[in-house]
C-alpha cells in the first residue's frame, strides 16, 4: 500500500512539500489547515485590505488543482500528535493515521503581556482572521496606533493610511528597522513614513492599552508619558514559531521545532519545515530560524526530496529579502551589516531626491563583493547572487553594473552615477562601465 503523508499547514512550505511529493511519488498526500480551505499568499494580506486584490486573487492555484493532483485537503485543527501511535487528533474528533508527518505550522504573532492587550480592537497581523478583525475594528474610526518598527508594522501603517485613518506609529529604536538597515537606509525610510503623514514616534514604547466600558480600546499610553486616543491598535512586535501543536508530544522544541539538516525532528517519520522549524546546529547557516517566504518554499522542496527517498541535506541559499516601504522598494542580497567592522568597505550612493540608494559592501583585503542593499531601484536577483557566489571584485561588478538594472526600459539608470562616485573615491583605480548587455549573456558569460 502507498505511504500516507500528512502535512499540517497549507502555507508556502506545506504546499510546496505537497506539490513536490506528488511530482516525485505516488504517495497518498493529505494537507490539513485550520485557517483556510486553500493555500493563499500571506504576503499579499495587506493588498486585500487596501482593495488592490480580492482574497481569491491571492490563491496561486485554481481550486481544481488539488483534486487533479490527488492532494486531499482537510479544513480542521490538529489538537495533538501521538508520535508513538502515528496518529493525529483533530478538532472535529477525527483520528488521522500517518506514515510520514510534516509539520508546516508557521508562526504566530508575539505580544509582550501589555496591560489591556486583550481589549477589542487590539491585534496582530498574521492571517485571514486578523484581516477580518481589522476590517471590523477599523470601520469609521478616527485614529489608530501601530507598535513595532519591523516589516509588518510599516505594512499595517500603510494599510490604515490607505483608508485615510490617521496613524501614530511607535518604534522602540532610535530609527526605523535599524537592527537590519544601516543608518542611511533607515533614515530614508523614517522620512518616507513622515512624508505619508504618519505620526512616527521613535524611541517610544507602548506602556498600557486603555479601554472603554464596552471592553474596546480607547487610548494607549507611551513610555514618553503621552496618552494617544485610538480605537484600533496594531501590535506588530514580531512573530514566533508556532509550536502549539507539539506541546503535548515528545517532539523536541526550543524557540521552534528542532530539526537537523534533513528537517527531521527527534520523532521518527516526523519532519518540520518553514517558519516553525529551528535548525539544531549552526552548520546550516548563520540563522537558526528562517521565517521568510522563499525559505519556506526551499524547505518544502528539500523535505519532499528526502521523503521521496533521496535523503539530501539542506543547503542554505544566499540570503536575500525584499519589501516595500510605502513607495520605496527595498532589496537586499548577501551580507549587509548595520555597522560593519573596519575590514568591510561600503560604496554608498544616494540620489539627490533622497529616495534612491545603492550600497555595495566588499571585503577590503581582496575587494570581493559580499552584499547589496537597494532602495527605490531594482537590481536583478540572479545576477547579484551570481556575483556574490562567484566572489567577484568591486571593479568587475562596477564594470558590469549596467546589466544589473532590473528593467532598463522603465527605470531610471543610476549605475553611471555610482561608478563615477567610485572613481572619484579611488583615483588610482578608474572603472569604465561596459555597455549594457542582455541578461542572458551577463548570466552565462
Ligand atoms: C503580513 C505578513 C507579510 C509578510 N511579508 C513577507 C514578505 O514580503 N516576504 C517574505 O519573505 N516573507 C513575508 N512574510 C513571512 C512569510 O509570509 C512567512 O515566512 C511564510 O508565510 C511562512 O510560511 P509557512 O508555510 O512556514 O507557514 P504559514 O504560512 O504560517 O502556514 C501555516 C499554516 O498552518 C496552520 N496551522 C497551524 N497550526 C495548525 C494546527 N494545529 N492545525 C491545523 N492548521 C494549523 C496555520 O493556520 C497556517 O495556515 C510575511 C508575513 C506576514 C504575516
Amino acid at each position: 500500500m502507498s505511504k500516507r503523508v500528512v502535512i499540517i499547514g497549507n502555507g508556502i512550505s506545506g504546499t510546496t512539500a505537497a506539490r513536490y511529493i506528488r511530482k516525485w511519488s505516488d504517495y497518498n498526500i493529505t494537507v490539513i489547515s485550520a485557517e483556510t480551505d486553500h493555500f493563499y499568499s500571506r504576503t499579499a494580506l495587506m493588498y486585500i485590505y487596501m482593495g488592490h486584490m480580492r482574497y481569491q486573487d491571492t490563491k496561486p492555484y485554481e481550486d481544481f488543482f488539488w483534486t487533479k493532483n490527488r492532494i486531499e485537503l482537510i479544513r480542521d485543527y490538529v489538537h495533538e500528535i501521538q508520535t508513538e501511535k502515528n496518529e493525529l487528533n483533530l478538532g472535529s474528533g477525527r483520528v488521522l493515521p500517518y506514515d510520514v508527518l510534516v509539520l508546516a505550522v508557521g508562526s504566530k504573532s508575539r505580544f509582550f503581556g501589555w496591560p489591556g492587550q486583550d481589549l477589542k480592537g487590539v491585534q496582530g497581523l498574521y492571517g485571514i482572521p486578523d484581516l477580518e478583525n481589522m476590517e471590523l475594528y477599523t470601520q469609521g474610526i478616527n485614529h489608530a496606533a501601530v507598535v513595532g518598527g519591523g516589516l509588518i508594522g510599516i505594512e499595517m501603517a500603510e494599510m490604515l493610511h490607505s483608508r485615510h485613518i490617521p496613524v501614530t506609529f511607535l518604534v522602540r529604536e532610535k530609527s526605523y528597522f535599524n537592527h537590519v538597515l544601516p543608518p542611511e537606509e533607515s533614515e530614508i525610510i523614517n522620512q518616507e513614513i513622515r512624508d505619508h503623514h504618519i505620526d512616527l514616534r521613535l524611541e517610544t514604547e507602548l506602556k498600557e492599552v486603555l479601554g472603554d466600558d464596552s471592553g474596546r480600546i480607547r487610548a494607549i499610553t507611551t513610555s514618553a508619558g503621552d496618552e494617544v486616543s485610538c480605537e484600533f491598535l496594531g501590535l506588530t512586535t514580531g512573530v514566533t514559531p508556532n509550536i502549539d501543536v507539539v506541546e503535548r508530544s515528545n517532539v523536541e522544541t526550543n524557540r521552534g521545532i528542532l530539526v537537523n539538516a534533513f528537517f527531521e525532528t527527534n520523532a521518527p517519520d516526523v519532519y518540520a519545515i518553514g517558519d516553525c522549524a529551528e535548525y539544531r546546529e549552526d552548520g546550516i547557516g548563520y540563522r537558526r530560524l528562517d521565517q521568510l517566504w522563499y525559505t519556506g518554499r526551499n524547505h518544502g522542496k528539500a523535505v519532499a526530496r528526502t521523503i521521496c527517498g533521496e535523503r539530501t541535506p539542506y543547503k542554505k541559499p544566499l540570503f536575500f529579502n525584499s519589501a516595500k516601504f510605502f513607495t520605496i522598494e527595498y532589496q537586499t542580497y548577501g551580507t549587509i551589516e548595520t555597522h560593519p567592522g573596519d575590514e568591510i568597505g561600503s560604496l554608498l550612493w544616494q540620489s539627490e531626491r533622497g529616495k534612491e540608494l545603492i550600497r555595495i559592501n566588499y571585503r577590503k583585503e581582496d575587494d570581493v563583493v559580499i552584499g547589496f542593499n537597494l532602495l527605490g531601484i531594482r537590481f536583478r536577483h540572479a545576477l547579484c547572487e551570481k556575483w556574490i557566489l562567484e566572489k567577484r571584485t568591486m571593479p568587475y561588478v562596477l564594470e558590469n553594473l549596467s546589466a544589473a538594472n532590473f528593467d532598463p526600459e522603465f527605470y531610471t539608470q543610476y549605475e553611471k552615477d555610482i561608478v563615477a562616485q567610485y572613481n572619484q573615491q579611488n583615483p588610482g583605480n578608474q572603472i569604465t562601465m561596459k555597455p549594457a548587455k542582455g541578461l542572458f549573456s551577463a548570466l552565462f558569460n
